[in-house]
C-alpha cells in the first residue's frame, strides 16, 4: 500500500463544503488500489486574513513543502476592492510552489443514449493556462496626471522561459491525451484528428508582450522532431477564440492561453458543458501538484448544501492522474459519471440533490 500524503486547503466559501466532498471520495477508493491517504489540513482564505491577518501562513506553504505529496484548494473570497495587507492566497501559492500551468480539462458528460447530457455540444478540451505571469503579478500603481486626470496602470509580465515552459506542456499533455485515446473504441473517441495545439493570443494588438508568447511556443514546437511531427499546431486571437469555443467547441483539443485569457476562457467554456460546478484544474508544476475546481467560493449558495462538489472530486482525480496514478484517477472519473448518468444532480445541473447526496452517490458508485 502507498500512503500519500495531501495537503487540503478548504479556504472560503464553498470551498469548506466541496474539499470535505473530495476527501471523502478518496477515502472510498476501493483498497484493490493499494492507496491509503493521510491529510494534512492548512489554513487559508481571507477569513483566516480577518481573524489572523494573514491569508497564506507561512506555516501553510511548509508544511506543503515539506510534508505533502500533492494538495487540494478550495477557493478563495477576494474581495473586489482593494484591502489593505490582503493578497490572494492561490495566486501566492502558485508562485511559491512554482505551479507554472494551471490544467483544465473540459468535458462534456453523455448520457448512455450518447446525447449531451450537458451542454449541447461533444465537448472535450483541455485549456492549458500559463500560471505565474500575465497580469496577475498586479503591478498596479494609480495616480493623478499633470492635466488632473486618475490614470491607473497595471504591467502585464510575459517571459520566453514561461512560455516555453506552458507550451511544452501544452504539446506533452496533447500527445499524452493521443496515447489515452489509441486505447480506446475509435467510436468513442471525440477527437479524431491528429494531436493539436491552438495557440491563444492577442498578437495583433500586443504584438510585443503576447508576441513573446507566440513566438516562444512556436519555437518549442519547431525545434522538438516528436512535437512537430506529431502535432497539429494552430493559433487563435483571444476574442474569436470565444467566437468560435462558443459556435464549435467540438474543434479544439488542447488550448494554450496567457493566464487572464486561460482564466476567462475556461469559466466560459464551463458554461458549454453545463456548469461551473462541474470543471477541475489542476495546478501542475515540476515537482508538485495541486487540484483546485474552476469556480471560487460562491458566497451567494455557500452554507446550503447546493453546492455542486463535482469540480472538487474530480481536482482529486486531476491531481491524482498528474501524479501518475492514472487507474484510482479514472474509477473517479467513472463514478462522476455514472452519478449524473443516474440524476444525482445539484441545482446548478437542474436537480435537487445535496452536495451530500452526490457524495454520497459518487462514493458508492466507486465501490
Ligand atoms: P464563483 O465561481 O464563485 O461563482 C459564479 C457562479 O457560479 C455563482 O452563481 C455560483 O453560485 C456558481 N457556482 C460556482 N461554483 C459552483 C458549484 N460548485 N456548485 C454550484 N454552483 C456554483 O465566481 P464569483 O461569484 O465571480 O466569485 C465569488 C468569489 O470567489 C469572489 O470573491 C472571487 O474572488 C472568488 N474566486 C476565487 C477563485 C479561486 O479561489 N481560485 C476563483 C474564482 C473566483
Ligand atoms: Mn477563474
Amino acid at each position: 500500500v502507498r500512503t500519500l500524503t495531501l495537503g487540503l486547503i478548504p479556504a472560503d466559501g464553498i470551498g469548506r463544503e466541496v474539499i470535505p466532498a473530495a476527501q471523502q471520495v478518496l477515502n472510498a477508493l476501493p483498497s484493490s488500489y493499494q492507496l491509503a491517504f493521510q491529510f494534512k489540513h492548512c489554513e487559508a482564505g481571507f477569513e483566516h486574513f480577518q481573524q489572523h491577518g494573514t491569508a497564506l501562513p507561512q506555516q501553510t506553504i511548509d508544511v506543503l513543502r515539506q510534508e505533502c505529496d500533492g494538495a487540494l484548494f478550495g477557493a478563495v473570497s477576494s474581495p473586489s476592492h482593494k484591502v489593505a495587507g490582503y493578497s490572494s492566497p492561490i495566486v501566492a501559492l502558485r508562485k511559491h510552489l512554482d505551479l507554472y500551468a494551471n490544467v483544465r480539462p473540459v468535458i462534456s458528460t453523455t448520457t448512455g443514449a450518447g446525447e449531451a447530457a450537458m451542454g449541447e455540444k461533444a465537448v472535450d478540451m483541455l485549456i492549458i493556462r500559463e500560471n505565474t505571469e500575465c497580469l496577475y503579478i498586479k503591478k498596479e500603481r494609480q495616480f493623478t496626471d499633470s492635466d488632473g486626470q486618475v490614470k491607473a496602470i497595471a504591467e502585464r509580465l510575459i517571459t520566453q522561459g514561461a512560455s516555453e515552459r506552458a507550451g511544452r506542456m501544452a504539446f506533452r499533455m496533447a500527445l499524452a491525451r493521443q496515447a489515452v485515446r489509441e486505447k480506446q473504441p475509435v467510436d468513442q473517441r471525440r477527437w479524431t484528428g491528429p494531436p493539436k495545439v491552438t495557440i491563444v493570443h492577442k498578437s495583433n494588438v500586443l504584438s510585443i508582450t503576447d508576441g513573446l508568447w507566440r513566438e516562444s511556443i512556436r519555437h518549442v514546437y519547431e525545434n522538438t522532431p516528436e512535437f512537430r511531427d506529431q502535432i497539429a499546431l494552430e493559433e487563435q486571437l483571444v476574442d474569436s477564440m470565444v467566437y468560435r469555443m462558443f459556435r464549435e467547441p467540438e474543434v479544439f483539443d488542447v488550448v494554450v492561453a496567457p493566464n487572464l485569457y486561460g482564466d476567462i476562457l475556461s469559466d466560459g467554456a464551463a458554461a458549454l458543458v453545463g456548469s461551473l460546478g462541474l470543471v477541475p484544474s489542476a495546478n501542475v508544476g515540476d515537482n508538485f501538484v495541486m487540484g483546485e475546481p474552476v469556480h471560487g467560493s460562491a458566497p451567494d449558495i455557500a452554507g446550503q448544501h447546493k453546492a455542486n462538489p463535482i469540480a472538487a472530486i474530480r481536482s482529486a482525480a486531476l491531481l491524482l492522474e498528474n501524479i501518475g496514478l492514472s487507474q484510482p484517477a479514472s474509477a473517479i472519473y467513472q463514478a462522476v459519471d455514472t452519478t449524473l448518468r443516474k440524476g444525482f444532480r445539484t441545482p446548478d445541473l437542474g436537480g435537487t440533490a445535496t452536495t451530500e447526496e452526490v457524495t454520497e452517490a459518487v462514493c458508492k458508485h466507486l465501490q
